[in-house]
């Protein structure tokens, strides 16, 4: 057979398959949606994971947009107690897409009233008032500051409230659980941590952090011998080294300077000073991967997990120089993490790592 020959029949035979399978994509995509439905409504996380202390990344990005990185958004489920740790846009999205129930939700703790940290927390009330028929506004727990956050989302929401109890019923939404219910703290003022929540064997504190102006707050949790200590946006921090002092695991924020220095200087060329300004001023209250690096070290933490990563990282290959600068200064495991990564503290001991996002 002639080579034009056999390269038409393949076309048209290429074609036909092609028209073939256009006119069944359709009916295949719903056939797979039954099963990705069904195994969806069932597959929750908390189900699959071991007794323990787990860290979950429900948002590893920052304000800048990264289309495949929410805002701030950090949860540990210690036992069978679930706790998130800011709330940024996406955040209730990317629970829900790793198989975490809104409605499971114990408290939602912020760092720091930053907007970029917060502005996820109306779509995630909302998720866990509808999901669990919430007979309790979700709750919210921060520094002072916090309830006025809350009260003006709840305001923003009241009317939506109201048209969703009225068409699906007060006993699916009931009133009572709509929105957020807010518990202030004075944030300290210095490394003396104070404790925020002890019941069911977690034990859950604050300790001050660097982010000058604005007052920010790390976390420490704490269950069945296993500890995470979570930064939130800090420069580097002594106050944060001494809380985090023989953790498992601690989960930094990162700028990366060098990255930073690249946004900043093609915003300056592309004449966008305004841009390039706040590209500068952002040095000063974050810290580098080897700052991170160097508090883990410090501390004797057993690993380092990167988060909040700035600039964006857009190519798959930045997120390494996160961590390879973070590991000039740590012995230990350094991870870069993504949206959908877990990470487990079995009370057995050890890590164990996996990654969960649907679709
Ligand atoms: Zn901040
Ligand atoms: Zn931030």
């Amino acid at each position: 057979m002639k080579r034009g020959v056999m390269i038409a029949l393949v076309l048209a035979a290429l074609a036909a398959f092609g028209a073939g399978a256009f006119a069944y994509r359709g009916e295949i995509a719903t056939r797979l949606l039954e099963r990705a439905a069904a195994g969806g409504m069932s597959d929750a996380l908390a189900e699959r994971l071991p007794d323990g202390l787990h860290a979950i990344f429900c948002g590893t990005g920052s304000p800048l947009p990264d289309r495949s990185r929410a805002g701030p958004c950090f949860a540990v489920l210690a036992g069978d107690k679930l706790f998130v740790f800011d709330a940024g846009e996406g955040a209730a999205e990317t629970l829900a897409l790793m198989g975490v129930n809104a409605g499971d939700i114990e408290a939602v703790f912020l760092t720091h009233l930053h907007s970029d940290h917060f502005d996820g927390l109306a779509p995630l009330a909302l998720q866990h008032w509808a999901t669990g028929s919430a007979q309790q506004p979700l709750q919210l727990i921060g520094p002072t500051g916090a309830a006025r956050v809350a009260a003006g989302l709840n305001e923003a929401y009241a009317i939506d409230a109201g048209y969703r109890t009225a068409h699906h019923g007060p006993e699916i939404m009931p009133p009572a659980g709509a929105g957020l219910s807010a518990r202030e703290f004075a944030p300290p003022l210095a490394a003396e941590p104070i404790v925020l929540h002890d019941r069911d064997g977690v034990r859950i504190s604050a300790f001050r952090v660097d982010h000058a102006p604005t007052v920010a707050v790390g976390y420490r949790i704490e269950y069945g011998g296993r500890s995470i200590v979570v930064s939130g946006d800090t420069a580097r921090s002594d106050s944060l080294t001494q809380n985090a002092r023989g953790a498992d695991l601690l989960v930094h924020e990162a700028l990366s300077p060098r990255l930073n220095e690249i946004m900043r200087s093609a915003a300056v060329e592309s004449g966008r000073a305004n841009v390039g300004a706040i590209f500068h001023d952002i040095l000063d209250y974050h810290a580098s991967p080897e700052d991170a690096g160097a508090v883990a070290q410090e501390a004797g933490v057993g690993a380092l997990a990167l988060t909040h990563l700035l600039p964006q990282t857009p190519i798959p290959g930045l997120v390494s120089t996160f961590e390879r600068d973070a590991r000039t200064r740590f012995d230990g495991p350094v991870w870069a993490m993504r949206d959908g990564d877990v990470i487990s503290l079995p009370l057995t001991g050890g890590f164990e790592r996996s990654r969960r996002l649907r679709f």
